[in-house]
């Protein structure tokens, strides 16, 4: 469970290895690879994570990695994930460090900069994948660099795990990928992700979050099919007001409120970090209370969506002529559903709320979704006494995550898996796979040490 410990080498810590000269070329040495690893496209689209893969496995094998220890591999050509293994003495099983190299579609038009050019400006890093995920993939890549050099022995293998197509588009999640085709080099003790951040509201700190559970993601394909006609003869049966219909009476609708573990957990904490009157609701909120639960989801699009089941049009397609009555309107539809929402309660749900027999509704693939890791106590006292070493009075939460992280195949498949990080964001303004991605300059660093220090505290290192 959650402490509050001050810990009494705070002051050390921050001297000793924040402020170090050696720091500083290993922060250089971090930015290096993250401008790399921004500039080679990773998109569904044009982009190629072999290529991403393989300039870091050269970045590997430079510093002295043995070449069977640094595995580039895939089910296609354009789709390779990076496998490195750090060696240690084998006193326990491994650990993973995961990031993904594939990045969401980004166009020129739609950014203020060049989505594939790592730009620096007023304090920020800009470029696709800044946030998610090649910061801390660059990360994972400086720091075992660095163990490397400082000849740092841990107590158990530190497996870095770069993945192709964890955003979608498929055919294959590298994740998914490894764990079915190549498991012995992958499979360890628990892992590191993605998914958990630090919580900033402007430049305050509020939270060092731990992704310990997760949403799982349903996607479905709405179609209404017609006979058409000719577009002087309209008549009402209108396959696209069909469809328009059904999506805007679900913009109007909202899955039900509620709680779980984790997030009761989450929102108690917050409840202690929030200010004003938010802070009371953020603690009934905790309690069950459904009216606070109403108040808290309308305060923030976060909260909203740790709270309930949300579901979103986000493709649509129509039509085949600018003279004809439409013969097919069809729409997919993103839901990211709490853990404990079965797939059948959500389809059914979603078919009232469209109300319309015309609408056709089919569930893509294989929705999966996993029970929560446990809490572990060695990795939620390292996060919480890193967190107060770096950031003095800022607690470490357990968090439910609204987006999906590869944390869906590993769980399933017996790996816990944490999503953290140490990279603080401004909570009101996620870019994540949005326009104009950015990530504080200062926070990029500040992850990085963090990092380096929290896989040292868990691979039996010295306490810094
Ligand atoms: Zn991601």
């Amino acid at each position: 469970m959650l402490r509050s410990i001050v810990h009494s080498v705070s002051l050390a810590f921050v001297s000793g290895v924040v402020l170090s000269a050696q720091t500083a070329t290993h922060e250089a040495r971090a930015k290096e690879i993250f401008k790399q690893l921004v500039e080679i496209n990773t998109t569904h689209s044009v982009g190629d994570t072999t290529k991403a893969a393989e300039a870091m496995a050269a970045r590997f094998k430079a510093a002295g990695f043995a070449d069977a220890d640094v595995r580039v591999l895939g089910p296609s050509a354009k789709r390779g994930n990076l496998v490195v293994r750090y060696r240690g003495t084998g006193a326990k099983r491994p650990m993973i460090l995961m990031a993904h190299l594939d990045v969401v579609e980004a166009r020129r038009e739609d950014w203020s900069f060049d989505p594939f050019v790592l730009t620096e400006k007023d304090g920020y890093f800009y470029g696709r994948g800044v946030g998610d995920d090649k910061a801390q993939a660059a990360i994972w890549i400086a720091n075992l660099i660095r163990y490397k050099r400082e000849g740092y022995k841990p107590d158990r293998d530190i497996i870095v795990a770069l993945t192709a197509d964890e955003e979608g588009g498929g055919p294959y999640n590298g994740a998914q990928w490894l764990l079915k085709n190549k498991r012995e080099l992958i499979d360890a003790e628990l892992c590191l992700n993605e998914g958990g951040w630090g919580e900033a509201l402007g430049d305050t700190r509020l939270s060092n979050d731990v992704q310990v559970s997760e949403k799982y993601v349903i996607n479905y394909r709405l179609e209404v099919h017609n006979k058409g006609g000719h577009s002087s003869l309209p008549v009402a049966d209108n396959a696209i007001y069909h469809l328009a219909g059904a999506l805007d009476r679900m913009s109007r609708f909202g899955f039900p409120l509620k709680t779980n573990d984790v997030t009761k957990a989450y929102f108690r904490a917050m409840s202690k970090i929030e200010k004003g009157a938010i802070s009371a609701d953020l603690a009934k909120v905790a309690d069950g209370d459904t009216a606070a639960m109403t108040r808290v989801a309308r305060a923030s699009t976060a909260w909203n969506a740790t709270l309930r089941t949300t579901c979103v049009a986000t493709l649509l397609e129509g039509g085949h002529a600018k003279n004809a009555l439409p013969q097919l309107a069809a729409a997919n539809v993103n839901c990211r559903v709490l853990p404990e929402d079965r797939v059948d309660y959500v389809t059914s749900a979603l078919k009232q709320v469209f109300a319309d027999s015309a609408v056709t509704v089919t569930v893509e693939g294989t929705p999966q979704g996993g029970a929560p890791s446990p809490m572990r106590d060695d990795l939620m006292t390292a996060v919480t006494d890193l967190t107060n070493a770096l950031w003095p009075g800022v607690p470490a939460v357990p968090m439910m995550v609204m987006g999906g992280t590869d944390g869906m195949y590993l769980r399933p498949a017996g790996i816990p898996t944490y999503g953290v990080q140490g990279i603080f964001y401004d909570r009101d303004d996620i870019r994540f796979h949005g326009r104009d991605e950015r990530v504080k300059v200062q926070s990029f660093y500040q992850g990085q040490t963090f990092l380096y220090e929290l896989v040292k505290r868990l691979s039996g290192g010295p306490i810094a």
